[in-house]
């Protein structure tokens, strides 16, 4: 649960990304299908495809110019100095892989992204995204209740934060934690996922549509907004009103994900219609990751001075790459790498527990682990739980070739994981895909006469309802993650640790964990209770507010 707020700087090589193909094999099928039963019914086609050699651009301009004018006037939206948005919208936690199980039926954690703006200042060509972002359910770090400012300004092919007392950070190509993604290309197609700004951008030739073709009643229109930056605008085919905009990225856990953002509720401000609803759908199991409530757009106002400043643009450009990845030796053939893996070696191999973070520090962190003992690698790999923060890396856990061990019930969103496909990106897992997976229910030991680790099933817990911990026997060590040390600011789960302890009859000297440093036995108790402290003074503070914060008062079944 820790690190993702930390700014992650990761350049993907998107050479991939030339074009959506909408007219895959799939519409083919619906098209000739539907030919077939209007020869067979005499019904009107209601399904065909139009390739661009068909449309001249005038009558793609025609179109545009058609669905401008729907909206209040193509001269109008062409004319636009600048556009800004006021709302509020809520965010799917970690892209639906944050919840109390890996069930698709799992009830979503949201988190808020309150005061928000979209700003387009036009003339200048930049774009900026403000919001306050906070938890909506239980988070034991700070940072996840601070309603926690987002300022992010896109200038031209610029882009870069401001944090407040005038500081300013440079933003790279592409970036992502486990929460978001970011970057000039990721803000250039936020400030496109708008029908206004598209138009506009279309009009003024900012963008250049490549494709137009029609599926079923919609009609699709590709624009190139850059190198390596297409997204696909559906405008309805009776009203061409703008339905919505599809664009892709990558993402650590799930490879790559599509969005399809969706516009309804089109209301006229100063005589230009814009829409009052988004909604954002993924192509993972159709969580809709994002949802923008509008509460109303100002037309041609006075707005910021956004001009990148003198710092930021000579400022390096970050891109990710993985940290040294120093190692402790925690016990007898035990390893803690930086990152937070713990390394088991066993008679002719290694054993990983979890995978942390994302791809890139994976990759790493399994090189380091390689190199720990002569001959041995490691081939085996325990994710203590499906949380996108903990599988962050377990695409190159899969790429690597390790057998998989987790609960049963992650099983599902493990394979799902190991077997996305990502068309239009370089990814560790191109190709090379084959997901081997053991069960544990509610313990498994793993031993081969030198080393005997038991995994266990973690109960008493109300952050994850389907993970395990590893337990060395010999050597009174637990390597764990989440359980008692998922935060140092708030405890909300404090009795979860002593509870495994007394369920499995297990008797701890030594704690290696993925977030906090390695701990003995009373200093994590030392930990939980302090933590355990902040929380209840919290919850008491909130309740004399009159005010009732969400895993408040702090489950203590045992007290
Ligand atoms: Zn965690």
């Amino acid at each position: 649960m820790k690190m993702i707020n930390q700014r992650r700087h990761e350049t993907l090589n998107m050479t991939g990304l030339t074009r959506f193909k909408l007219r895959n094999e799939l519409a083919k099928i619906v098209s000739c299908l539907t030919i077939f039963l209007c020869v067979l019914v005499c019904a009107p086609v209601a399904a065909q495809t139009k390739s661009t050699s068909e449309h001249s651009k005038n009558s793609i301009m025609q179109l545009v110019e058609t669905s401008a004018n729907t909206l209040g006037g193509a001269d109008k939206i062409r004319a636009l100095h600048n556009l800004t948005l006021q709302g509020y919208a809520q965010y799917a936690y970690m892209w639906g892989g944050g919840n109390i199980t890996a069930s698709p039926n799992a009830p979503q954690k949201w988190m808020a992204a309150n005061d928000l703006q979209r700003i387009w200042d036009f003339d200048n060509d930049i774009f900026q995204l403000k919001e306050r972002r906070n938890m909506l359910f239980p988070f034991a770090a700070l940072f996840g209740h601070a309603f926690f400012p987002v300022n992010q300004v896109l200038d031209h092919n610029i882009s870069y934060d401001k944090l407040g007392d005038g500081k300013f950070a440079r933003i790279g190509e592409f970036e992502q934690n486990p929460l978001f993604i970011d970057g000039t290309r990721v803000r250039k197609l936020w400030s496109l996922t708008n029908p206004v700004s598209l138009l506009h951008a279309i009009l003024t030739n900012k963008v250049t549509v490549t494709d137009l073709h029609k599926k079923n009643n919609l009609l699709l229109l590709t624009i190139q907004a850059d190198k390596d930056v297409t997204l696909v605008l559906a405008l309805d085919s009776t009203t061409k009103i703008p339905v919505s905009v599809q664009w892709s990225t990558p993402q650590n856990n799930l490879g790559e994900v599509r969005f399809t953002s969706t516009f309804t509720g089109y209301m006229p401000f100063d005589g230009i219609m814009l829409p009052m609803g988004y909604n954002t759908k993924m192509d993972f199991r159709d969580i809709v990751y994002f949802k923008m409530y509008v509460d109303g757009y100002r037309i041609n106002t006075a707005v910021e001075n956004l001009k990148t400043p003198e710092s930021i643009r000579n400022a390096e450009v970050p891109v990710e790459k993985a940290p040294v990845i120093e190692v402790e030796n925690v016990g007898k053939g035990v390893w803690r790498l930086t990152g937070g893996t713990t390394v088991v070696e066993f008679k002719d191999h290694l054993l990983l527990f979890e995978l942390y973070g994302s791809q890139i520090l994976a990759k790493a962190i399994i090189e380091k682990a390689n190199t720990l003992v002569p001959n041995k690698k490691a081939t085996e790999l325990i994710v203590s739980h499906h949380h996108f923060d903990h599988t962050a890396g377990f695409r190159a856990g899969v790429a690597a070739g390790l057998k998989v061990y987790s609960s049963r019930a992650n099983e599902g969103i493990l394979r799902e994981m190991a077997e996305r496909p990502t068309p239009h990106f370089a990814d560790v897992l191109r190709g090379n895909n084959k997901f081997k997976f053991v069960p544990v229910d509610q313990h498994l030991a793993l031993s081969d006469g030198s080393t005997t680790l038991d995994i266990y099933h973690v109960i008493s817990n109300n952050h994850m309802a389907d993970a395990v911990f590893a337990y060395i026997p010999a050597q009174h060590l637990m390597i764990e993650g989440d359980i008692g040390t998922a935060a140092s600011d708030w405890q909300l789960w404090p009795e979860s640790y002593t509870d495994n302890l007394k369920f499995y009859g297990i008797t701890v000297d030594k704690i290696s964990p993925v977030h906090e440093k390695v701990m003995t036995h009373s200093e994590l108790l030392q930990f939980i209770e302090a933590g355990r402290q902040r929380a209840i003074k919290r919850g008491m503070d909130y309740q004399k507010m009159n005010e009732y914060l969400p895993g408040y008062p702090i489950f203590e079944p045992n007290k």
